[in-house]
């Protein structure tokens, strides 16, 4: 079968399959990426996998790249994401976060949706301005903060109640690749968006310390974030580690709740009374098994579109974890820097 008609079988199977799960009359969303270098191409194979999406361009000033990626799932390769403007519903925005704004902002201006991968934006002007031509526009906004889709935090979040202190640590060895920002933009921003969605209450104080190790900015970092209604949340994160770990954790006035986002699993530890009165513990425990985060986060994208309904992460949650983010680095302008060798 030549690749045209092999294109065009595909796409009849796919129809019959949304028309199947959506009704026959469903309109399938033309979907685009800009930007499909590490993380987009990712984001291209997800819609490309929906069966009422259609993925119809990937685009990225570095041809080839796009070139690529459009070989693999049989759409446009589009350099100039101007070129696209007007042509598709939904888009991903995956380009490095300095141009997220210009980009996003042009998507949204053309009447499409927009899925902005994080950090938001780079200033709290860009997100506001987003946040504000989207709901003029009366578009979808969402952010990737994509370990809302984790299925630990989201055992974490049927049994949470007035959480008192949280301690999170992320963990990564060092990759060369995200290092032009600091490690709080890099991977703690992830954590802060974790406990801004578990305390709603606002922020009091931040208390943050890091160090640059193997790169210009700072590498492992530590905040303490006091809220107005007494909660402490211990934020760490570190790119430079031996090891992988993702962890959170929360006391709250009945239960020891712990979650790990790496192998996704919930244990929970409650204080009981025997009949004598004796306090002691018992713990509940469930273990997920892998879940594509990346496509849960696309999926509820998609439906958050079709039912014109509110993102699970909004622009407003990724501006505020931008804000607390940029408060912590600011914070980390006084770092300590290591000795140099022999110093
Ligand atoms: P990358 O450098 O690998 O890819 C970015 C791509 O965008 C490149 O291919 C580049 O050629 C292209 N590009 C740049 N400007 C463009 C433009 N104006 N038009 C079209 N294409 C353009 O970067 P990455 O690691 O994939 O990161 C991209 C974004 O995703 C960043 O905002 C980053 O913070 C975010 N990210 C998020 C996570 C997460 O866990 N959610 C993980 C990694 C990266």
């Amino acid at each position: 079968m030549r690749l045209g008609a092999a294109r065009k079988w595909v796409q009849r199977f796919t129809d019959t399959v949304a028309a199947h799960y959506y009704g026959a009359d469903v309109k399938r969303l033309r979907a685009a990426v800009i930007g499909v270098g590490y993380l987009g191409k990712y984001h291209a194979q997800k819609y490309a996998a929906l069966p009422d999406v259609e993925l119809v361009a990937v685009v990225d000033e570095n041809l080839p790249r796009a070139q690529e990626a459009a070989r693999e799932h049989g759409c446009r390769a589009v350099a100039d994401f101007h070129a696209i403007l007007g042509a598709t519903d939904i888009v991903s925005i995956v380009v490095p976060t300095e141009q997220h704004h210009a980009v996003a902002r042009a998507c949204l201006e053309a009447g499409a949706h927009i899925l902005v991968e994080k950090p938001v934006t780079r200033t709290l002007e860009e997100a506001e301005d987003l946040i504000r031509l989207a709901a003029a526009q009366g578009r979808v906004f969402q952010v990737g903060h994509v370990e809302r889709f984790n299925p630990a935090v989201l055992a974490l979040q049927e049994v949470l109640r007035d959480p008192l202190f949280i301690e999170s640590y992320r963990l990564a060895s060092f990759k060369p690749r995200g290092t032009d920002v600091d490690v709080v933009l890099d991977l703690m921003i992830h954590d802060i968006d974790i406990i801004l969605n578990l305390v709603r209450s606002e922020i009091k104080d931040v208390r943050p310390i890091g160090f640059p190790v193997l790169t210009d900015e700072v590498d492992i970092g530590h905040a303490r974030l006091e809220f107005a209604n007494g909660c402490v949340a211990n934020v760490t994160a570190s790119r430079v580690s031996d090891k992988a770990l993702r962890k959170v954790r929360v006391f709250q006035p009945d239960a020891y709740l712990s979650i790990d986002l790496h192998n996704p699993k919930f244990v929970c530890w409650r204080r009981l009374r025997d009949g004598a009165g004796a306090a002691r513990l018992a713990s509940e425990e469930k273990a997920f098994p892998p879940t594509d985060l990346l496509l849960e986060e696309i999926r509820a994208f998609v439906a958050a579109v079709r039912g014109g309904t509110a993102p699970v992460v909004s622009g407003s949650d990724g501006k505020r974890a931008l804000e607390v983010a940029l408060r912590i680095s600011a914070g980390m302008g006084q770092t300590w820097p290591l000795p140099e060798p022999g110093a």
